[in-house]
């Protein structure tokens, strides 16, 4: 039995897979702030994975962390909101759980899943990008996730694209997040509408036709293109992915980064502008991936 757990800003998710990688059963739990104690988030994982466990002999549990985990993938170096810093989460919950468990960074491991069953199985080398409370992303390059010398790679929400800008819970100003993201939407909304919405609210206003929330996307989607501008000119991927919470108002996001993209792309009348298409695995690829990896992981020993 393969278990795969997706530990967010907000909430956690955990996932069986079946042999062929479909899901079976899911449970969901509540993420504590990042000033609480770690014991009550890994009581609300081992909650969830219990849950989905229901009894049953566990055989390998992967977790996918929106956080640094180092390249061993034995510890969560940082995480911006979640309690872990500098643990040992990987050896402490394959204790607890009485499993193989294996521990990755959650955009890594949404990238595993779009590049084995999702956006980018056909791609080779492409750019995920899940835009939910901040920005996590995934970097595949030649059919591999990179995963960088200390495990950090893909981390394009803390690219700096404001000189001295707004602050980021990173501890930095001006990060790409801070402009693009569910909370870079609220701010917005809140800044036109003088109102406290949050981003599932924002969305609904926006397919509902309000155009102050369109236009919060427009900027969110904006500032989406101009980043894939930078990441594309480094990268030069196949295709960019897009995913998250803020991703599922579809074109009304996608449609002004790709407006974006193509004014602020190096010489984009002289080269194939990626397409930006939506992340086909919604909001369970991190825990796919992470069930995927705890499967690939067990088998090879
Ligand atoms: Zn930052």
């Amino acid at each position: 039995m393969y278990v795969g757990v997706d530990v967010g800003g907000t909430k956690v998710l955990a996932i069986e897979i079946s042999e062929a990688g479909t899901v079976v059963r899911t449970a969901h739990d509540s993420t504590p702030g990042r000033g609480d104690p770690v014991s009550e988030l890994e009581d609300a994982l081992t909650r969830a994975v219990e849950a989905v466990r229901d009894g049953r002999p566990l055989t390998a549990v992967g977790v996918a962390a929106a956080g640094f985990v180092e390249s061993s993938g034995e510890t969560v170096r940082f995480a911006p909101h979640l309690p872990w810093r500098e643990e040992p989460v990987r050896e402490r919950l394959a204790a607890r759980w009485g499993a193989h468990v294996v521990l990755d960074n959650d955009a890594h491991c949404a990238a595993e899943a779009e590049l084995a069953i999702g956006a980018g199985r056909d791609a080779g080398s492409f750019l995920l990008v899940n835009i939910g409370t901040g920005i996590g992303g995934g970097l595949v390059l030649d059919g591999r996730v990179w995963r960088g010398a200390d495990g950090m790679a893909g981390e394009f929400g803390h690219m700096q694209v404001v000189p001295d800008g707004l602050d980021c819970e990173c501890g930095l100003r001006g990060c790409w997040e801070q402009y693009c993201s569910g909370r870079a939407l609220e701010r917005v909304v809140r800044v036109g509408l003088g109102s406290h919405l949050d981003g599932p609210q924002v969305t609904a206003r926006a397919l509902a036709g309000d155009e102050i929330a369109r236009q919060a996307f427009a900027s969110i989607g904006t500032w989406l293109g101009v980043g894939l501008a930078n990441l594309v000119a480094a990268f030069d991927p196949a295709l960019l992915v897009v995913g998250g919470g803020v991703s599922t108002v579809g074109e009304l996001l996608l449609d002004p980064a790709r407006q974006a993209l193509a004014r602020s792309l190096v010489a984009s009348a002289h080269r194939t502008v990626p397409p930006i298409v939506p992340a086909a695995l919604g909001s369970e690829a991190g825990a796919i991936g992470a069930a995927m990896l705890a499967r690939r992981s067990s088998s090879v020993g």
